[in-house]
C-alpha cells in the first residue's frame, strides 16, 4: 500500500495523532509492550532450593535417625533443612527483584509526533496511528510503515536473522512479499545503523512481527558471573570430598574408635554439614545485587551482572570528553569571518540582553553581512530547540545546537521567522565519522541554497573560496588555520560554517552536492566547560592507579587545552585520528601507552586503541554513545554507554548506562566493583575458617577417641544460626576508607589472596584449638559433659562473632569507632545471634531438644573475655602480616 494510503487505513496524518485520539486507542489497543517472559513460580523456587547434593545427604541423614527413632535428632535436622531453603528463596528473590527494579531504569524511548509536536515517550505508550521518528542507533519502538526514508538502514538480525543491514525505502512491495523483503516497512526491535526516517505505527504489542515470535525476546539477564560460577563449581567439589571424607571418617569412627555406628553417623552428618559452605553462592549473589543497587543510585547502571566484578579490577578508563568530562553545556563565544572578529556576551542559553560585540567595542553584527548569514546558517542546519520553563532555558536536542540558537537570539534574528522563510527541503546528519551536518533550503527567492556546519577543517576541504568584503574571495588557509588554533587554545570547540547556491532545483542533497565548490563563513568558538566532579574523579583515578584516556572527536588543540583543565597532566601529548593511522602495530601499542588524549579520532579508533591495551592485559573501560561505537563498547571489558545522549545500539552494546552521562559516576562505580570484590573476600573469608573451625574440633575429638566437644545437634544449631546471621551480614559492607587509594586488583589475581589463605588455616586452627581447650578445661573443674559441650557452643558463636569485626577491615585495623560500632546489617544480626545465644544457654525447651545447660554469668564472662582476647590477638596477627602478604 502506498504509503498516503496506510495513514489513511490507520484514520491518522503525517503530522501525527491529537492527544484526544490517542488516549481512546490507547485503551483499546494497550500498551505497547510484550508480556513479560514467565517467572519461574514462587513453588518451583522455593523447591529448587532443595535441589543440591548436600541437602540430600541431610535428608538421608533424617531417615537414618528417623529409622533409628531419634526423633529429636531427625525434627533438628528436617529443621535446618526448612530454615536453610527458606533463607536462600528470600536471599535469591531479593537480588531478583533488585535486579529487575533497575531494568526498569533504562526501559527504551521513542520520539513521537503527537498534535504535530515532536515529543519523546516511553516505548510502551505508542498506539497505532503514531507517527514516530527513527534514526540511526535507534531500536524500532513498533512495527512501523516508513512515510519518509533518509539513507535509511536497518538490522534485523533479530527477526529475519540476516545480518547485513536492509536498505529501506517508502516504496510499496509485493504483498506477498517475505518478511526480510518488505522494505517499506520498519519492524519492532530492530536496530537502525544508518540514517532516519519516519514511519506510522501499524501493530504494537503482540500485534508485531517480533511479538509473535515473542519468545526470541527474553532479555532477563542470567544471575550468575564468572565468580559465582567457580565458587558454585569449588562448592560442588568440596562438597563430594566432605563426602567421601565423612564417610572415611565413619568407618574410621565405627572401626577404630568404638562409637554406635548411629551416633557415628549422626557425628559425620552434622560434620559435612559444618564443613560444606553451603550458603556461600547465595550470600555471594546479595553481595553483587547490593552493589548493583549501590551502583544505581550513583547513576551507574548495570547491564550485565559480571561487570560488576570487572569493574572493580578495572585499571583503564577511556573516555569521551564532550558531556562526560565537560558539562555539555555550551555557549558561542566568538564568531569569526574574513573581514571581523566578534565576541559574544553571557552564559548559558538563555539570551538576555546580551549582545555582540566587535574588537573596537561597538555592537555587531549590524552591517556585518557576512556574520549575520553565517549566524543565520548557525540557526537553519540546526536540528535544536531551546525551551522556556519557568524561567529556565534549556535545549531539546544537541547542546552546540542549541548554542547556535541562543547565538542567533542575541543577533536578534527570529527563529521561527527564520525557518519558515527558509523551509528545509533535506539533509545529511551530523555523524562522527565525516563530522558535518549539512542542510538544504529554498530561499525568500525561490533559490535553493545549501547549510553546511562542521569540524573546520572538514568544512574547508568543502570550499574553494571564502566570503568577502567585495563577494567571494580565494581561500586563505593560513588565516583560518590561525584563527582555528588561536580559538582551540583557550578550549573552545571550534565549528565552521559554509555554504553553496545551488542553481537546479533539486530538493535532495547528497554527499556530492557539499563535496567541493562551497564558499567558507567562518567559525565560531564555543566554551564548555569542565565538570567539577571530573577533576576530582580523575584525580582520584590518579591515587587509585587507574589511567585515564581522554578520546575525543574535537580538535587537538582543543583537546589539549580541556585535558589540562581537567587535570590530565601539562600541556600533554596528543595524537590525532590521521597520527594513529599512520602507525602499525607495534609503535600503535607504544603509542597508546603513552598517550593520554587522542583527539580527532573517529569510532573505529576507539575499537583499536581498546585491543591494543587490552593486549598489555588491562582491563578497560570504554564510554561511548553513537551507533559506530557499538563495536569497541563491545570489545571493552566495560563498555560504558550514555543514558542520556546514548542511542538504544550503544547501550545494547554496553554492559552498564550511565543515567547522567558523568565520568565521576563511572569512578563511583569502579569504587563500588572494589567493594564488591572486597566484600566478597570478606564472606569467604569468614565462613571458610569459621567451617573449618567447627568441623576440625569433632574431627580431632573422632581421631584421638574421646567425647565430642558438640552434639552433632549443637553442631547443626550453631552453622544454622551463624549462616543466617553473621554469614550474611558482610554482604551489606561500606567501602573500606582505603579502597581508591589502592592499585587496581590484577585481573588474574584468584578471589583467596595468599592472606586469605593463610586466615583460613591459621583460624581454623585457632578456633578448634580454643574450643577443645574450653572444653577439657570445664571437664577438669569436675562439671559434666553438658555443660561443657554448652560452654564450648558459646565459645565457638562468641570467636565467630569477633572474628566477623576483624574480617569488617581487611585492609586497616578494624580497632576504631567505626569500627567496632558495625553497620546496621552487623547490629541486626548481632542481636539476632546474641537472642538465640540466650534461647539456646537457657531456655527449657531448647535445652531438652539440644541437651544444653544454663551458664553462670562468670562462665559467660570467660567466654566474652578469651573472645575479646583473640580478636586482639587477630589484629595483631593482620598487623604484622598483612603487609607480607600484600604482594598480590
Ligand atoms: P566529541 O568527542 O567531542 O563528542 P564529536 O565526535 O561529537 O566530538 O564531534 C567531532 C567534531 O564534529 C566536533 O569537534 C565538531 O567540530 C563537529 N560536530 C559535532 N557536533 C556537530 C553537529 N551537530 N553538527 C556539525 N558538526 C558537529
Ligand atoms: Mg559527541
Amino acid at each position: 500500500m502506498p504509503s498516503a494510503a496506510a495513514l489513511d487505513v490507520l484514520a491518522s496524518r503525517s503530522s501525527g495523532l491529537e492527544t484526544g485520539e490517542y488516549t481512546r486507542r490507547l485503551a483499546k489497543h494497550g500498551p505497547n509492550r510484550l508480556p513479560e517472559p514467565p517467572k519461574r513460580s514462587p513453588l518451583l523456587r522455593f523447591l529448587s532450593q532443595f535441589n543440591n547434593a548436600l541437602i540430600y545427604f541431610l535428608l538421608a541423614g533424617a531417615a537414618a535417625a528417623a529409622a533409628l527413632g531419634h526423633v529429636i535428632d531427625t525434627g533438628v535436622i528436617l529443621a535446618v533443612i526448612l530454615v536453610n531453603a527458606i533463607v536462600g528463596f528470600i536471599q535469591e528473590g531479593k537480588a531478583e527483584s533488585a535486579l529487575a527494579a533497575i531494568r526498569d531504569m533504562i526501559a527504551p524511548k521513542a520520539s513521537v509526533l503527537r498534535d504535530g509536536k515532536r515529543i519523546s515517550v516511553p516505548m510502551a505508550d505508542l498506539v497505532p496511528g503514531d507517527v514516530v521518528l527513527i534514526e540511526a542507533g535507534d531500536r524500532v519502538p513498533a512495527d512501523l510503515r516508513l512515510l519518509r526514508a533518509r539513507n535509511l538502514r536497518v538490522d534485523e538480525a533479530i527477526l529475519t536473522g540476516e545480518s547485513v543491514a536492509t536498505t529501506k525505502t517508502t516504496d510499496p512491495v509485493l504483498a506477498s512479499a517475505a518478511l526480510g523483503d518488505r522494505t517499506s516497512m520498519a519492524f519492532s526491535g530492530t536496530l537502525v545503523a544508518t540514517g532516519q526516517g519516519t514511519g506510522v505505527v501499524c501493530a504494537t504489542g503482540l500485534e508485531t512481527e517480533i511479538g509473535r515470535i515473542s519468545a526470541l525476546l527474553s532479555s532477563v539477564e542470567e544471575l550468575t558471573t564468572p565468580l559465582l560460577r567457580q565458587i558454585n563449581r569449588f562448592g560442588q567439589r568440596f562438597t563430594r570430598f566432605a563426602l567421601i571424607g565423612a564417610a572415611v571418617l565413619f568407618a574410621f569412627a565405627v572401626g577404630f574408635r568404638d562409637f554406635g555406628w548411629s551416633d557415628a553417623l549422626m557425628a559425620v552428618v552434622a560434620l559435612a554439614v559444618s564443613l560444606v559452605p553451603e550458603g556461600l553462592p547465595a550470600v555471594i549473589t546479595i553481595t553483587l545485587a547490593i552493589g548493583v543497587q549501590r551502583m544505581a543510585t550513583r547513576n551507574a547502571v548495570i547491564r550485565r551482572l559480571p561487570a560488576v566484578e570487572t569493574l572493580g579490577a578495572t585499571s583503564v578508563i577511556c573516555s569521551d570528553k564532550t558531556g562526560t568530562l565537560t558539562r555539555n553545556e555550551m555557549t558561542a563565544r566568538r564568531v569569526v569571518t574574513p573581514g571581523h572578529a566578534t565576541f559574544v556576551e553571557g552564559g548559558g542559553y538563555d539570551p538576555g540582553e546580551h549582545r555582540l560585540f566587535d574588537d573596537s567595542g561597538s555592537r555587531a553584527p549590524e552591517g556585518h553581512a557576512t556574520t549575520l548569514s553565517l549566524i543565520r546558517t548557525g540557526l537553519l542546519c540546526n536540528d535544536a530547540r531551546l525551551r522556556v520553563d519557568g524561567g529556565e532555558w534549556h535545549v531539546e536536542g544537541d547542546p552546540m545546537e542549541g548554542a547556535l540558537v541562543t547565538l542567533a537570539l542575541k543577533a536578534s534574528f527570529d527563529p521561527e521567522n527564520e525557518r519558515a522563510e527558509w523551509p528545509r527541503l533535506d539533509d545529511i546528519p551530523f555523524d562522527a565519522g565525516h563530522r558535518f551536518m549539512a542542510t538544504l533550503h529554498r530561499m525568500p527567492l525561490g533559490e535553493h541554497v545549501v547549510l553546511v556546519k562542521g569540524a573546520p577543517e572538514a568544512v574547508l576541504a568543502m570550499c574553494d573560496r571564502q566570503e568577502g568584503t567585495a563577494g567571494a574571495a580565494p581561500l586563505d588557509h593560513g588565516f583560518w588555520s590561525d584563527r582555528i588554533a588561536e580559538a582551540a587554545a583557550q578550549g573552545e570547540r571550534v565549528l565552521g560554517f559554509a555554504m553553496r547556491h545551488v542553481t537546479d532545483t533539486t530538493d535532495r542533497i547528497d554527499f556530492p552536492d557539499v563535496e567541493s565548490g562551497l564558499v567558507f563563513l567562518g567559525i565560531v568558538g564555543f566554551i564548555d566547560p569542565p565538570r567539577a566532579e571530573a577533576i576530582a574523579a580523575i584525580a582520584e583515578c590518579r591515587s587509585a592507579g587507574i589511567e585515564v584516556r581522554m578520546i575525543t572527536g574535537d580538535h587537538t588543540a582543543t583537546a589539549s587545552a580541556i585535558a589540562h583543565q581537567l587535570g590530565l597532566g601539562e600541556n600533554p601529548a596528543v595524537l590525532s585520528g590521521s597520527d594513529l593511522d599512520r602507525l602499525s602495530g607495534e609503535e600503535f601499542t607504544k603509542a597508546v601507552r603513552e598517550t593520554t588524549v587522542f583527539a580527532r579520532t573517529s569510532p573505529e579508533h576507539k575499537l583499536r586503541i581498546v585491543q591494543a591495551l587490552q593486549a598489555e592485559g588491562r582491563v578497560v573501560a570504554m564510554t561511548g554513545d553513537g551507533v559506530n561505537d557499538a563495536p569497541s563498547l563491545k570489545q571493552a571489558d566495560v563498555g560504558v554507554a550514555m543514558g542520556i545522549k546514548g542511542t538504544e545500539a550503544a547501550k545494547q552494546s554496553s554492559e552498564m548506562v550511565l543515567m547522567d552521562d558523568n565520568f565521576a559516576s563511572i569512578v563511583a562505580a569502579v569504587q563500588e566493583g572494589r567493594t564488591v570484590h572486597d566484600n566478597i573476600r570478606k564472606v569467604v573469608g569468614w565462613t571458610l575458617p569459621t567451617n573449618g573451625g567447627e568441623a576440625l574440633t569433632v574431627v580431632v575429638a573422632i581421631l584421638f577417641g574421646f567425647a565430642l566437644p558438640m552434639s552433632p545437634v549443637q553442631i547443626l544449631w550453631v552453622n544454622l544460626i551463624l549462616a543466617a546471621t553473621l554469614g550474611l551480614a558482610l554482604a551489606f559492607e561500606p567501602s573500606e576508607p582505603g579502597v581508591m587509594r589502592r592499585k587496581p586488583r590484577r585481573p588474574d589475581a584468584g578471589l583467596l589472596t595468599p592472606f586469605i589463605l593463610w586466615r583460613i588455616v591459621f583460624v581454623s586452627f585457632l578456633f578448634a584449638g580454643i574450643s577443645l581447650g574450653v572444653f577439657f578445661w570445664v571437664l577438669g573443674q569436675g562439671r559434666d559433659l553438658e555443660t561443657a559441650r554448652t560452654m564450648v557452643v558459646n565459645m565457638l558463636v562468641v570467636l565467630e562473632i569477633f572474628y566477623l569485626f576483624s574480617v569488617r577491615y581487611l585492609h586497616m585495623t578494624s580497632f576504631t569507632l567505626t569500627g567496632v560500632k558495625g553497620t546496621n546489617a552487623v547490629l541486626i544480626a548481632l542481636a539476632a545471634v546474641i537472642l538465640g545465644q540466650l534461647a539456646f544457654t537457657y531456655l527449657p525447651f531448647m535445652n531438652t531438644i539440644f541437651g544444653s545447660r544454663p551458664l553462670t554469668l562468670v562462665e559467660g564472662g570467660i567466654i566474652l573475655a578469651i573472645g575479646a582476647a583473640s580478636f586482639v590477638l587477630l589484629e595483631v596477627e593482620k598487623h604484622l602480616l598483612r603487609d607480607r602478604f600484600a604482594k598480590e
